[in-house]
């Protein structure tokens, strides 16, 4: 456990507010999106107050600042996920904008009729609706690998899926946003590998969470967002291999994505301004490296362990209620999320009862219709801890969850 994670609270002006209730804030719903410490607002807010224009296009000096840390901001990205290049980092809007631009960029030029994409049924439906999107464009077909009795996938299931598929693509989530599961990224990338499928890991839950090295990875394509890691909303980031980023089409066209324009056509700009039309969110990037730097000060094995034990506090003391069923695999098995149902009682009334008492959990299907519809349920309440939860905090939901039971039951 991080020693003393309360000292957070003075890092993270929002986390010492009360709700609506007057109870105070327990804030475990990070699986959706973190909160910002000072350090990222006031880098933000610097750029907007010192030395804030357009990147790339001017020569004046606050141009010329601006671009120096947008592309510092490229670096410490590029540092963080061990990338070979900064070629290999893309700025987009999100996980989401991200994973949509491979499906069209590379999908569209490598994806036709008769292939199969493979994904698991526990992908977000940000990696689901653009291969579908694709397949009704070119004819794809797409196979889901299935969740095992105990919430895990099977790596034999998948080498056995792998094998007779013979999928152009493997895409999956490298940590489930519902189950908490990490999956075996790099196991699962050669095994890919082997069949000649290209990967393509939706980080978007495990970036924030633990230390990622996309090199060891070795993943064609991997994708996050800022604003899971206490960076702001706007920005996330597409991490490709320089030689299939090299062989892709733009995405959007535009400003800056150009070398040349004329009356009949124009030259692409190289890597990864190709892929950046327009103004990019520079003041958002500027943001991200401040978190980056912010959660990399901490440590991402210290969050890491930190989020592990918050997860077996959690689960445990949820299990041990009656009529309470944990969705998902035991705590060894996963970090950070802790999904559950309450016998007889509907997530969002769970998710109320616990904000009457300051804690902040997300209710629904969180954008994993297919997984839910495989388990035969409609809803879950999530609790999802970053670094800044306390073990009194797991304790507040537990005691929570209890009154529940007898509340509703
Ligand atoms: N993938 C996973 C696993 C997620 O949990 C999320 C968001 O919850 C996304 C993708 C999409 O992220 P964004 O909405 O930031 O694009």
């Amino acid at each position: 456990m991080l020693p003393h994670p309360e000292r957070f609270q003075i890092d993270f002006p929002i986390l010492s507010r009360v709700t609506n209730s007057g109870a105070a804030l327990a804030f475990l719903d990070n699986a959706a999106s973190t909160q910002r410490p000072d350090a990222v607002l006031q880098a933000m807010d610097r750029c907007y107050r010192e030395y804030y224009a357009n990147v790339h296009r001017g020569i004046h000096t606050l141009s010329e600042a601006s671009t120096e840390a947008y592309e510092q901001a490229r670096e410490e990205t590029r540092r963080f996920l061990n990338a070979r290049s900064r070629c290999e980092i893309v700025f987009t809007a999100g996980a989401t904008a991200a994973i949509n631009a491979v499906a069209r960029c590379w999908g569209d030029q490598n994806i036709g009729p008769d292939d199969v994409i493979l994904l698991t049924i526990a992908e977000h439906h940000a990696n689901i609706v653009p291969w579908h999107q694709l397949a009704s464009r070119v004819g794809c077909r797409i196979e889901f690998v299935p969740l095992e009795d105990d919430f895990t996938i099977d790596t034999q299931r998948v080498s056995q899926m792998l094998a007779e598929l013979r999928p152009k693509l493997f895409a999956f989530t490298a940590t489930s946003n519902v189950l908490g599961t990490d999956f075996p990224v790099q196991q699962w990338g050669e095994l890919a590998r082997a069949v000649g499928a290209v990967t393509l890991v939706d980080a978007a839950q495990a970036v924030p969470h633990r230390k990622i090295d996309v090199q060891q990875w070795n993943s064609d394509f991997v994708v996050f967002s800022g604003h899971k890691v206490c960076g702001p909303t706007g920005i996330g980031v597409l991490y490709g291999k320089e030689t299939l980023l090299d062989e892709m089409p733009p995405f959007l066209g535009g400003g800056a994505m150009i070398d040349t324009v004329t009356t009949s056509g124009f030259t692409t700009a190289s890597l990864p301004d190709k892929f950046e039309a327009g103004t990019p969110p520079i003041v958002e990037a500027i943001g991200l490296a401040e978190a980056i730097r912010y959660v990399s000060a901490i440590g991402m094995d210290n969050i890491h362990e930190h989020e592990r034990q918050l997860t077996v506090q959690a689960d445990e003391g949820l299990r041990a209620i009656d009529g309470v069923s944990i969705v998902g695999p035991r705590p060894d098995q996963k970090s950070g999320i802790v999904s559950f149902t309450v016998e007889g009682v509907h997530a969002h009334d769970v998710a109320q009862w616990l904000d009457t008492r300051g804690i902040a959990v997300r209710a629904g299907h969180h954008c994993t219709m297919p997984l839910h519809a495989s388990l035969g349920i409609s809803a879950t309440a999530r609790a999802s801890f970053y670094f800044y939860n306390r073990a009194d905090e797991v304790d507040r939901l537990i005691a929570a969850v209890h009154e529940v039971r007898e509340k509703f039951a």
